[in-house]
């Protein structure tokens, strides 16, 4: 294009292609892409993706699982990489840092929500980092981790404390954060009896940060031969769903419950378990339950809540917090190219107990 029409543009219309691996629509396998990155901007943060970790949000969102999916879909909102470009008004990062993305890359940051640092509830409608409207490339979505590069604004950037491996920090930027702030939130403290349903990539950062406050922590899980794992994790208990007895013994005895479970299911087994006035946050499963009995939750004044990741500054808390205390996820590095049999396991609860894609294989 010629010097003149090249001025005219605005740095938000330039963009970069870069290599990504994605879904074309909800049947397709993942397989390689070209993107479209924009430009650094004034307050733009570039890195180079080193490690992307797999939630079981990018198979919802690649299969469509949750309606709404555009394609292609690029997933992957757990997000490691090295910077290597900074606008100009940005100076708390510089060149060769390590960083992180979650899954957010935007947010109106003037509503109530976004000043009370709970961007992911932003009024105007947070910009997620994958399947989102893109507010700088029109008529595209934005394209989430599993690529070689992302460009994203200052204020969505994460410090990793020095010292916390790469790969092993990953998952933090989703599967921390979302079981971090419901455990915050809701005061968990040093002798708490507190469950965690369900030992995936959720679960097991729940259980890792359960015991680090101190609490009291049974596994709740579906897979006997998982036990031995989650204690290693740090689970005092471990107590198998679908066994009738065990689930008797606990019944009216813990303090907070954390529900992982991906799909609807049937509550009324898990509110059985909970104390009076105790409360168990849902974060999986975001489609309808089964209808459950109202009797459940009034016989014993319980509560059922919901939770959604985490505002920046609590996620920058929560990885400060895993570099004091040395905590990473328990990972499985994969080659990019192996990415369709990493969803399948992650659908079979075969995963231990995080994916993470090493992008140097893409
Ligand atoms: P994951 O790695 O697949 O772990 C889910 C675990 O739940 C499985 O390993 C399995 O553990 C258990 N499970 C699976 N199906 C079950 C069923 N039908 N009944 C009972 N237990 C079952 O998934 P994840 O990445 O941790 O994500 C969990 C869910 O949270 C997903 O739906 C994801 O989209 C959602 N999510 C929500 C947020 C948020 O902000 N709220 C953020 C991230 C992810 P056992 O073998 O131990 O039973
Ligand atoms: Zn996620």
């Amino acid at each position: 294009m010629g010097m003149r029409k090249f001025l005219f543009l605005k740095y938000s219309e330039m963009t970069t292609t870069t290599k990504a691996f994605g879904v074309q629509n909800e049947n397709a396998p993942l397989k390689p892409l070209e993107i479209k990155r924009r430009e650094v901007g004034d307050n733009d943060v570039k890195l180079e993706i080193t490690y992307c970790g797999v939630c079981h949000s990018d198979i919802h969102t690649a299969r469509n699982e949750w309606g709404g999916s555009k394609y292609p879909v690029v997933p992957g909102h757990e997000i490691i990489g090295h910077v290597t470009e900074v606008g100009k008004n940005v100076s708390n990062f510089k060149k060769g840092n390590v960083v992180g993305v979650g899954c957010m890359v935007d947010s109106c940051q003037e509503c109530t929500q976004c000043k009370n640092h709970l961007e992911q509830f932003c009024e105007k409608g947070a910009t997620f980092t994958y399947n989102s409207a893109d507010k700088h490339i029109k008529g595209q979505q934005t394209y989430g981790g599993y690529s070689k590069t992302v460009v994203v604004d200052k204020e969505f950037i994460l410090k990793i404390p020095n010292g916390l491996d790469e790969a092993g920090a990953a998952p933090l930027l989703c599967a921390g954060i979302t079981t971090w702030s419901p455990l915050r939130h809701w005061n968990v403290k040093k002798g708490d009896k507190v469950g965690v349903i369900g030992l995936g990539g959720l679960g097991h950062m729940g259980v890792k940060f359960a015991n680090a406050l101190g609490a009291h922590v049974t596994m709740i899980t579906t897979s006997p031969s998982k036990a031995e794992d989650a204690k290693k994790l740090g689970a005092h208990e471990v107590l198998l769903s679908n066994d009738a007895k065990a689930m008797k013994t606990h019944a009216n005895s813990f303090d907070f419950i954390l529900n992982t479970i991906p799909v609807g299911h049937k509550m009324d087994p898990y509110l059985s378990l909970l104390k009076v006035d105790a409360t168990m946050v849902l974060v999986g499963a975001i489609e309808p339950l089964d209808p459950f009995n109202g009797g459940r939750l009034i016989g014993g004044r319980k509560r059922v809540a919901g939770s959604l990741i985490g505002g920046i500054k609590e996620t920058q808390e929560m990885l400060d917090f895993c570099g004091e205390h040395n905590i990473v996820s328990d990972i499985e590095i994969i080659d990019i190219n192996n990415i369709n049999e990493a969803y399948d396991r992650v659908v079979k609860a075969d995963v231990k107990y995080r994916f993470v894609i090493d992008m140097n294989t893409l």
